[in-house]
């Protein structure tokens, strides 16, 4: 007997709740084994900085320690096929890292440079959700920094308008292609090196090819940002504790 509101448990049913959870947007006709986390319109994301670094899958540069368990990365976007808004907080003092060290410690020994941590989380972020149109970052340490992530924020709606533009264009030049009844896989547009000309032009050295990132800011971050030799400490004391 199948109670109210409930569904079949066979094998095809099975199947296609597996197709869902797997990938929402694809197969909105499936909407109806959506659960909870599939309504979900805006995310607020307040992590420290290792936990940034691996949710945004930052790679470059970046040697990830496996703790062992798995963590979260912006492929979970992809499960939520109502989200539309994005709020991200950037680490600062009061966040700078989780209450365990699950990661490399991010502060390099002498020269520790929050900035191009920062510089990191916010260029990835404006290329991950660049979809996003509600998409907000908070937290920046002063002016220069909000007014460098709004510039690149720029180049980036540009680079996802061309893309759509181009898309469109092919679309209409291949007359008799075949219409797909899913939506085309997200295709990654080449001006992307755009972007990486951001990373490591004028808007400074994010992508340094050493991790931790050394300070070689006009005013030492060491001097600037005085909580940063404070993470160090109780890291060091937490890991020979
Ligand atoms: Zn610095």
């Amino acid at each position: 007997m199948v109670e109210p509101y409930s569904q079949l448990q066979d094998e095809e049913t099975v199947d296609l709740r597996r197709m869902y959870m797997k990938e929402p947007k694809l197969y909105p006709e499936l909407r109806r084994f959506a659960t909870f986390k599939h309504g979900i319109r805006k995310l607020c994301l307040n992590l420290d900085f290792d936990s940034f670094l691996h949710f945004l899958k930052i790679t470059i540069a970046y040697v990830h320690h496996d703790t062992g368990k798995p963590r979260t990365t912006c492929d979970v976007l992809e499960e939520l096929p109502n989200l539309d808004g994005i709020r991200l907080i950037l680490p600062g003092p009061n966040n700078a890292h989780g209450p365990r060290n699950l990661g490399p410690i991010v502060w390099h020994d002498t020269h520790p440079c929050p900035r191009k941590l920062h510089r990191m989380i916010y260029v990835r972020a404006a290329e991950v959700f660049v979809t996003f149109k509600d998409f907000v970052v908070e937290n920046f340490f002063d002016e220069l920094e909000e007014k460098s992530f709004n510039e690149l924020r720029k180049i980036t709606d540009l680079q996802a308008r061309f893309t759509k533009l181009e898309l469109n264009e092919l679309y209409e030049d291949c007359k008799g292609g075949i219409k797909l009844d899913v939506p085309a896989p997200e295709v990654h547009s080449p001006r992307v090196s755009y972007l990486e000309s951001y990373m490591t032009g004028q808007a400074g050295r994010a992508q340094d090819d050493k991790f931790p990132p050394v300070c070689d800011c006009d005013v030492s971050c060491h001097e600037t940002f005085q909580w940063v030799g404070k993470y160090k400490e109780s890291a060091g004391e937490a890991s020979t504790g």
